[in-house]
């Protein structure tokens, strides 16, 4: 079957007792044992629930994975995936991080002993470079975020399997529908799926996919014995938000590519982040491993911060939030907002500026979008 189908049934099986159609919100902490030591497959909610049963084996399904294993968010997934290490081991990872990920690095396991050393992302050389003896895992988003640059996902593969250690691979931003690790040699995918799989700014979830038997039994075991679950009204809100994943996909795009475009030539626009542009750095590397450029844009605005500060009180379609990957268009100021826990020096050396913004471009009229970025813009 292919992504459509498999977004839409897999997991997703009309229920056994009662033929509902929709996956039932099995809002139970526990089930009846049919004796003891007989459960009927579930026991406790923390360690499983059918909801999110069936929402793991549709990601799995959707990365082309063998596991799924759903959590209550996107950072409790990627801390999943660093319980797997011990105090002493080294992390390689791609410096143009989502903020909160790097906070997790420097300000959560760093203090158990966890090393962790940034590279280019788009650099496979600098992620071989930075190898040590005791290296465990290398780490990489892409596209990245703010900056929208595309790490190759195929050599970094290669060079994890040359150091014998996996590689994880943060698909939030192009969403399974547009590019699937696992494909390309990555050991493990890790998601917010509070982003585009669900896509309508109502829940925080994370997941985490595999096909590594090792890998999802070490994961799995942390996430019943640390208890970062998603209950299974938010599992059932991740689950009808995949099934309408490639066609919000199609669209995100084609509205992103038509913003783009047009940034492009504005004269108050002194720089334009997006892969689906034929100049962009990661353009090529984009066309190789994504079948699609996805949703998000990052533009640097010409004129300082009067510039910045006028472009966001114009403002009145896009909604200055958080977040990205919802049917609602959002912009967001990286340096103030999602890199805020990153000190200034760090973010202009990752060249993050102080007038970027970045653009989730959202379902409305593509027509609509750019009106309203053009008067904020100014002309
Ligand atoms: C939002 C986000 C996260 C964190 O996910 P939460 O669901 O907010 O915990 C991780 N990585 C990327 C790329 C994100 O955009």
């Amino acid at each position: 079957m292919r992504f459509e189908t498999l977004a839409i049934h897999r997991g997703q099986e009309p229920d056994e007792s009662t033929g509902a159609v929709t996956v039932p919100v099995y809002q139970t902490s526990t089930y009846q044992q049919d004796g003891v030591g007989k459960p009927r497959g579930f026991e406790y909610s923390r360690t499983g629930n059918p909801t999110r049963a069936a929402l793991e084996t549709a990601l799995a399904a959707l990365e082309g994975g063998r596991h799924g294993l759903a959590f209550s968010s996107g950072v409790a997934a990627s801390c999943a995936v660093l319980e797997t290490l011990k105090a002493g081991d080294h992390v390689v990872a791609g410096d143009d991080l989502y903020g909160g990920t790097y906070r997790i690095f420097e300000k959560v396991y760093a203090k158990w002993g966890l090393k962790t050393t940034y590279v280019a992302a788009d650099d496979p050389g600098a992620f071989r470079r930075a190898i040590q003896a005791n290296t465990r895992l290398l780490w990489l988003e892409t596209p990245t975020n703010p900056l929208l640059r595309v790490a190759d996902v195929r050599a970094v593969a290669r060079v994890a399997a040359e150091a014998r250690v996996p590689l994880a691979v943060d698909n939030t931003f192009a969403s399974p529908y547009f590019q699937r690790p696992l494909e390309l040699g990555a050991s493990i995918v890790v998601h917010s799926t509070t982003k585009y799989l669900a896509g309508h700014s109502d829940v925080i979830g994370g997941a985490v996919v595999t096909s590594d038997r090792r890998i999802w039994e070490a994961v799995k075991f942390h996430q019943n014995a640390a208890g970062a679950v998603p209950g299974p009204w938010d599992c059932w809100l991740v689950l009808r938000g995949l099934k309408t994943l490639a066609v919000r996909m199609r669209e995100h795009e084609s509205n992103a590519l038509h913003l783009a475009r047009r940034l492009l030539k504005h004269p108050k626009v002194a720089a334009v982040h997006y892969p689906g542009l034929p100049g962009d750095k990661g353009h090529r590397t984009a066309k190789r491993q994504m079948s699609g450029f996805g949703g998000m844009i990052s533009v640097e605005l010409a004129g300082g911060p009067k510039a910045v500060h006028r472009f966001f009180s114009r403002m009145r379609l896009f909604i200055l939030a958080e977040s990205l990957g919802g049917v609602e268009s959002l912009v967001c100021y990286p340096p103030a907002m999602t890199h805020g826990s990153l000190p200034r020096e760090e973010r202009l050396r990752r060249g993050i500026k102080d007038d970027l913004v970045r653009l989730s471009v959202g379902l409305e009229n593509k027509q609509d979008l750019w009106d309203d970025l053009k008067q904020a813009l100014g002309g």
